[in-house]
């Protein structure tokens, strides 16, 4: 039969990875390095075959503890006080453990390593004692209670008194039963009957199984603080001594030779073997999952102490069984799971809810800036629709005055030279007489272009209104404005603006003189103009 703990909750990766998160939390984990005691709660032999095999196979190593094994005895602290002094971290008790627990005293069974008890009489064959009744009237031993709980609890069922036996203490010593010192001798199934039938004694057993008494027996128990303050632990001790058991179980003969060289070497091997092949009965391994406990079957055998007078009722056994503590960790490791999966939704839900915010913000900053470009873009075309006139794309008369006002300022304020030309197309009524509105366009604009392409990037050309153009030259005098004048003069009479007929026209030259306004510099070019068209037309006069 495959190795499977009982009781321990089995858990995937993701569970495991919430639980290292709940124990970073600080819910108290396994820490390493530190001894765990186990006191048996008797000599060594092959009852605790399961926990040296823990530790000799390395189990207990594995799983990061540190575990000593104290052997008990007849001077031996009883199991429940060791654990309660913490001189031990968990001991095998028998199970009059429930009877501590019922005291108040805080010890949790963790796992019954024997279904049923090995407690028993052991008569002599030749007695003639062979039921509880035929001890009525006779010498039996009974260890003190809890210890002898089944043999009394036997007794009670059946009837009888004790004020009708003659119970003595036991001796621990089977001699007594071959001697005739006592009629009933209180053992172990697994141990005395090896002892009597080795000295060629016949003898019969009084077992309180057969009366319906089934009390678990080798109890491992641990202190509710240590479950409580280190629950990895107890659960790690508890996985590797019942696969120690397992293995014990499973590899019998190697188990007790190994318990009779480094524990028992008292013990012969034949003996080992002898308790082995008994407990074996006990443990049930191939019926019962190793470990096994069931909360009504620790109810009843709490009750049979009551009924002995030897525990105070009613039966409460909340608390005692390790199967609640784990089932409570499990409650709590679940509910720490929820509370991190909460966590996460919540931290998700405001990630999320600060994406979609910040993804509108977004848009609403792209919205925003569309809206500023347009602006901008409809500011431009505005102010362009507003200066330039629309025909032939030079500046307007309000831009060029604009312009000119301060280039005049300029002028004034550093003292060069400032002139203007003012030019106007000859007979261009004409032009449209003969030819057309739309011709006389197309006229205008190639005479724009051709003058624009022979002037400076600081001059500045401008349509006045009409077929009249101004030129606004910084940086030039009188004369040189002549020189540019005459130049465009005779590129317009020569080049083809028109193929059917050719095109002339009339400059008037001003310089700006000292003090003057800008008006009065249009004023005198207008004045030239004026003199050239006067003078013949195609002409430029100062
Ligand atoms: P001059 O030699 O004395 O300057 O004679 P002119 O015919 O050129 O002068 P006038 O002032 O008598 O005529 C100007 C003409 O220019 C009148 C008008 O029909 C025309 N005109 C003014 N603006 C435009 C325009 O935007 N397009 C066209 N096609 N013609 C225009
Ligand atoms: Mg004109
Ligand atoms: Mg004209």
């Amino acid at each position: 039969m495959p190795y499977r703990p009982p009781h321990l909750p089995r858990r995937n990766a993701r569970q495991w990875l919430l639980l290292l998160l709940l124990i970073c939390l600080g819910s108290g984990g396994a820490t390493a390095g530190d001894k765990l005691r186990l006191q048996l709660r008797w000599l060594h032999q092959f009852q605790f075959a399961g926990y040296y095999m823990a530790l000799e196979k390395g189990y207990y190593r594995d799983a990061g503890l540190d575990v000593e094994i104290l052997e008990g005895g007849p001077q031996a602290l009883k199991p429940v006080d060791a654990i309660l002094s913490e001189r031990s971290d968990f001991a095998i008790s028998n199970s009059g453990v429930v009877i501590e627990r019922m005291a108040g005293k805080p010890v949790v069974a963790l796992a019954a390593i024997m279904q049923t008890s090995p407690i028993v009489w052991i008569v002599r064959a030749d007695s003639g004692i062979r039921t509880p009744a035929d001890l009525v009237g006779k010498r039996l031993m009974l260890m003190p209670a809890p210890e002898s709980a089944e043999l009394l609890i036997t007794l009670r069922r059946e009837g009888i008194d004790m004020g009708q036996l003659n119970i003595q203490p036991t001796s621990f010593d089977p001699q007594d039963l071959i001697d005739g010192r006592t009629d009933a001798y209180d053992g172990y199934i697994s141990n005395e009957t090896y002892w009597l039938a080795q000295r060629g004694v016949d003898y019969r057993l009084i077992n309180p199984r057969e009366y319906g008494v089934n009390f678990y027996n080798d109890v491992l128990v641990t202190s509710e603080r240590l479950l409580r303050e280190r629950p990895q632990r107890v659960a790690a001790f508890v996985q590797a001594s019942l696969k120690g058991w397992q293995y014990a179980l499973d590899h019998q003969e190697e188990s007790l030779q190994l318990i009779h060289r480094r524990y028992a070497p008292g013990k012969s091997l034949e003996h080992l073997r002898f308790e082995a092949d008994a407990l074996r009965k006990l443990i049930m391994s191939d019926l019962v999952q190793l470990g096994h406990m069931n909360p009504g079957r620790w109810d009843a055998i709490a009750n049979s102490y009551v009924q002995l007078g030897m525990a105070p009722g009613p039966v409460n056994l909340g608390g005692f069984l390790y199967s609640e503590h784990v089932e409570q960790d499990n409650r709590m490791f679940y509910l720490g799971g929820a509370i991190a999966l909460l966590v996460i939704l919540l931290m998700a839900t405001v990630a999320l809810r600060f994406a979609a915010l910040s993804r509108a913000l977004q848009r609403e900053i792209n919205r925003r800036q569309d809206t500023e470009q347009q602006l901008l873009t409809s500011n431009a075309t505005l102010e362009r629709l507003a200066n330039t006139d629309r025909l032939t794309g030079l500046w307007n008369r309000l831009k060029f005055e604009e312009v000119a006002q301060q280039e005049v300022g300029r002028a004034e304020r550093y003292g060069y030279p400032l002139s203007l030309v003012f030019f106007d197309i000859d007979h261009f009524k004409e032009i449209n007489d003969r030819h057309g509105h739309e011709i006389g366009d197309q006229v205008l604009c190639r005479l724009a272009d051709r003058v624009r392409e022979h002037l400076r990037d600081s001059d500045s050309l401008c349509r006045w209104g009409g077929e009249e153009f101004l030129i606004l030259m910084p940086h030039t005098d009188r004369q040189q404005a002549r020189q540019l004048a005459e130049k465009l003069r005779e590129l317009i009479s020569a080049s083809p603006l028109l193929e059917q007929q050719p095109i002339s026209a009339s400059f008037g030259i001003a310089q700006l003189q000292s003090g003057e306004l800008l008006r009065d510099l249009v004023r005198h070019a207008d004045t030239a103009l004026y003199r050239a068209k006067q003078l013949g037309r195609n002409r430029v006069e100062t």
